[in-house]
């Protein structure tokens, strides 16, 4: 069965209509009120973004969600959790300090920033799953303790898994850095014979991991924590993975820790997509780069597979941005992932989170 995608455009000719009243309307349409009772704590799962970054998702556009949520009759808080590695977000009060300077503050969101893993990301709750990876994982304890929620997410390139969208935000998104540690197995190598001894990933490496040996990178992969910043960064493309056996396994463990987020709450959960400003990373990076392709519009679905397979799929429709970084795969058609980085493939996220029974890759998509 198809599952509806409903789509609020950006194209021109398209924005007599505010992006906030679009956000709204969504809300509406795709029925994601149903997802919530009164009285209910929604979480609404966001990324406030690197401190930086500018690419996440508008305030204003959340302060809609929010409204929603409270004409609902719940109580909503605006959440993330805390990241892996050492940077703007990696305990409660740098992360909500980042939030507030971000604009994620209570007079402009309407509700309150909770950091769902608590002050150093031990507030945990243990989830039996029993899948290939994990018997269990561990989610943050106030995204398990909540009743409902909203998954609020900017869809963009994303280094290792291809993309990032409702099904990233669940996983990696609703981990605390246990779980986030879990999931990150891969580990990065340094290509001697491409390596110009630049240094910029030893700049930006969190565990300070990497050191210049003779002017050439060198990784330490007892300390590395397999965020893959330095693979961001690298002008030469010197710092590689063994894709063939590492990526797969990255990308169902992130998978199955979404399952984690999501089994608790089958009927509890809203997601909202943003294709603006798409850009070639994700948001943890203390940057944003230029867009790949032309803004698209925001979805709303109950099903976070049919949403992505939606977001990926107009992704892919739209022409590439001369000037950015895409430059393969630049027309409508072709994937614009695979143009960034050949060896990713966003869409094994699609499929395998439609083989654990989170929702159905085939959707029907409804303009609004
Ligand atoms: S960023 Fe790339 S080229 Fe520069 S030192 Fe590191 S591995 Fe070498
Ligand atoms: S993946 Fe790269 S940047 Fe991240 S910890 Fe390992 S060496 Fe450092």
């Amino acid at each position: 069965m198809k599952s509806p995608v409903y789509f609020a455009s950006l194209e021109g000719g398209t924005n007599q209509e505010s992006m906030a009243a679009k956000v709204q309307r969504l809300f509406d349409r795709a029925e994601l009120r149903a997802c919530i009772h009164e009285r209910d704590r929604t979480a609404i799962k966001l990324h406030f973004g690197e401190l930086g970054n500018d690419s996440y998702i508008n305030p204003v556009y959340v302060r809609q969600v929010v409204d929603k949520v409270k004409g609902a009759g719940a109580l909503p808080f605006v959440t993330d959790t805390n990241t892996l590695y050492l940077g703007s977000r990696s305990n409660a009060v740098d992360h909500i300090t980042t939030a507030i300077l971000h604009g994620f503050a209570y007079a402009v969101v309407g509700a309150p920033v909770i950091i769902a893993d608590g002050l150093c990301g031990k507030n945990v709750f243990r989830v039996r799953i029993e899948k290939k990876h994990f018997e269990n994982v561990v989610i943050a304890g106030d995204i398990n303790a909540s009743d409902s929620m909203i998954v609020m997410s900017h869809f963009k390139a994303h280094e290792v898994a291809g993309f990032g969208g409702a099904i990233k935000n669940l996983g990696m998104g609703c981990a605390p850095p246990d779980g986030k540690r879990a999931q990150h197995k891969a580990r990065p190598f340094s290509l001697r014979d491409r390596c110009i001894g630049c240094g910029k990933c030893v700049g930006v490496c969190p565990k300070s991991a990497i050191t210049l040996v003779d002017e050439k990178s060198t990784i330490d992969t007892a300390l590395c924590i397999g965020c893959f910043e330095c693979m961001t960064v690298c002008p030469e493309h010197a710092i590689d993975i063994n894709w063939e056996i590492e990526i797969a396994p990255f990308v169902e463990r992130m998978v199955e820790y979404a399952y984690g987020a999501w089994c608790g709450k089958q009927g509890r959960i809203g997601f909202v997509n943003f294709l603006t400003r798409i850009t070639p990373d994700c948001d943890c990076v203390p940057w944003s780069d230029t867009s790949i392709v032309p803004d698209i519009g925001i979805l709303a679905s109950t099903d976070p597979v049919a949403i992505d397979a939606a977001s990926y799929d107009l992704v892919n429709q739209q022409p590439g941005c001369t000037g950015s970084r895409l430059t393969a795969h630049l027309r409508r058609g072709e994937d614009k992932f695979k143009g960034l980085r050949e060896n990713t493939d966003g869409y094994l996220q699609v499929r395998y989170a439609e083989e654990l029974g989170m929702g159905s890759s085939t959707y029907e998509l409804i303009r609004i």
